[in-house]
């Protein structure tokens, strides 16, 4: 059976969501029920439309000026299996891969352990941007982040290091 993400939109150009112009997807449901929550709409897992992961691909594809695809939400590591599809044919097009979860990294590097489409989606992530939301931690001022405990983890780096590596945000793009 062909996979379908469920999804609460797309936002075919983005500048705030990562490095560079993106393609943002967001994943609809969400179960960290986040006080302040930037897009509440999203949590219900039973909300938003089904899409397969090649129909994104061809709306992404049309765009040359893209630097990368950002999946936001919701929760997209819900649907690990299904992104991880959607990013195994978009990221051969040299576009790089902004995922936000609610989860912390040192979370999916244990789950990935045992569950292999979380495996296969933490191993496809440039930038993670890990962590719930928290209200009292909010910073407005904060790049591309809600709140301070939130961070932006360079995944490839960190995987290969078997250190934890932020990405800075002075560092120059294009993704390292
Ligand atoms: S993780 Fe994001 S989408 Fe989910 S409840 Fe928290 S702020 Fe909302």
């Amino acid at each position: 059976m062909q996979l379908k993400l469920r999804i609460a939109g797309m936002t075919e150009e983005s500048v705030v969501d990562g490095p560079g112009i993106r393609f943002v997807v967001y994943g609809q449901g969400c179960l960290h029920a986040c006080p302040g929550c930037h897009n509440p709409e999203t949590q219900d897992l039973e909300g938003g439309s089904l899409v397969s992961p090649e129909e994104i691909a061809k709306k992404i594809e049309k765009n040359p000026l893209l630097d990368g695809v950002t999946y936001s939400g919701g929760e997209p590591f819900l649907q690990a299996e299904a992104f991880a599809q959607l990013a195994e044919i978009v990221k051969p097009w040299g576009l790089n891969l902004v995922i936000y979860t609610g989860y912390t990294f040192e979370f999916l590097l244990n789950k990935s352990r045992k569950d292999l489409s979380c495996y296969k989606l933490l191993k496809s992530t440039d930038l993670l941007i890990d962590g719930p939301y928290l209200q009292e931690k909010r910073d407005i001022k904060l790049l591309y982040r809600g709140s301070y405990n939130q961070r932006i983890i360079n995944i490839p780096r960190t995987l290969s290091s078997g250190a934890l590596c932020l990405w800075q945000d002075t560092t120059a793009l294009p993704l390292e």
